[in-house]
């Protein structure tokens, strides 16, 4: 036991649950290979161009990255006509999430979030001695109402994850709009667009161009979901310059890799490569919602390219038989859903072998 005491933020912390390998489940289970269905990937892998530049630019992985990630910062400038001095790029959008805690939570600060929502929000604002204040879904949706009124004379930011992880529900558009108009400036908003790429819904407010007239307001965006580079770690955040400017004071020099930046600046290039997964995603994920519906489970209206299903305590055996057919999904209890589970849409193949899963745990329709 050591003798040293942490700072009193981690007492009581649990580190986050990484999934057991993959290696270990397929011996566990005797599974060649596993369809990874867990953690919000893109199944179609990443634009082609990425491969091309990883191989182009290895030759330069002795020298240190540029700190200030020039390249693709000048690339997002032009993709959403916004000037530079506006983006932050990160180690994963979690670094930017990091970074707004680090730059302005004071001890006592209250950080107001929905209580099902991504949990790295939580997580850095206790680390820096703030509190976070959580209001429940209503029907798995942000209740945007219940969030103003939490808002106190302690009040330091609110976070919006629009669509939500891990329900995949938005928020309204007219809803959102009010939302933001009606948030004090002095309070940070956070609009964390993780998956915009796979919304279809008209009623989705993609926030970025309201930066001009909410200085006050932060949009995270990534590579790591639609992109497909989750492995390499880069994301960004979108703001105010003066904003910016405190979050880059806080960062590490060389935050974001030479690879990781030039990977981006590929894939950012090649937009067909996005649509195509969004339109696969979209088709997918009708037929995943139609067969869940027709086999008596009730998945949550989602724009991202996951499912929420919530589950009975008495299903809990699913889990087994996912494992044994080699697909691993994640399995959570949140406020309002004892048990569900979060499943990635995948190709076609993936989301026969989930459904035939599903299919023998069917439930009777009762009518
Ligand atoms: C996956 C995810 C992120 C960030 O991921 P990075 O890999 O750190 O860029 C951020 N927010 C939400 C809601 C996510 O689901």
């Amino acid at each position: 036991m050591s003798r040293i005491n942490p700072r009193k933020e981690l007492e009581g912390m649990i580190p986050y649950q990484v999934g057991e390998s993959l290696e270990e489940l397929k011996k566990r289970y005797g599974v060649a290979e596993f369809y990874k269905m867990s953690d919000n990937e893109n199944p179609y892998g990443t634009s082609p161009l990425v491969k091309e530049a990883i191989q182009k630019y290895s030759s330069l992985v002795h020298l240190y990255p540029d700190g200030n990630s020039s390249l693709i910062v000048n690339a997002l400038s032009e993709y959403h006509q916004q000037p530079v001095d506006r983006f932050v790029i990160g180690n994963g959008s979690d670094e930017v999430i990091r970074l707004i805690a680090r730059a302005y939570i004071n001890s006592g600060d209250e950080a107001v979030m929905a209580d099902a929502t991504f949990p790295r929000y939580q997580t850095n604002v206790l680390l820096e001695g703030g509190r976070a204040v959580t209001v429940p879904l209503k029907n798995g949706i942000h209740d945007l109402g219940a969030m103003q009124e939490a808002i106190t004379e302690s009040t330091k930011m609110v976070f919006v994850c629009n669509p939500n992880n891990p329900t995949g529900t938005i928020t309204g558009k007219l809803e959102l709009y009010k939302f933001i108009d009606s948030i004090p400036e002095n309070i940070l908003i956070i609009v964390d667009e993780a998956y915009a790429e796979y919304v279809t819904s008209i009623d989705y407010l993609e926030t970025v161009q309201l930066i001009d007239k909410y200085p006050n307001l932060v949009v995270l965006r990534t590579f790591s979901k639609i992109y497909g580079l989750a492995g390499l770690r880069i994301g960004y955040g979108v703001m105010h310059p003066d904003i910016a400017a405190e979050l880059k004071k806080a960062k590490d020099v060389f935050n974001v890799n030479h690879l990781a930046e030039m990977a981006a600046v590929a894939a950012l290039s090649d937009q067909k490569f996005v649509s195509a997964s969004a339109a696969n995603n979209h088709s997918e994920r009708e037929h995943l919602i139609s067969e869940l519906h027709s086999a008596g489970f009730a998945p949550l209206p989602s724009e991202a390219n996951f499912l929420f299903v919530p589950l009975a305590k008495s299903q809990e055996s699913i889990f087994e038989a996912f494992l044994k057919s080699g697909i691993l999904v994640k399995m959570m209890s949140l406020p309002g859903f004892s048990l569900g589970m979060r499943v990635t849409i995948g190709q076609k193949e993936a989301n026969e072998a989930f459904l035939r899963v599903i299919n023998s745990f069917a439930i009777e329709r009762v009518v």
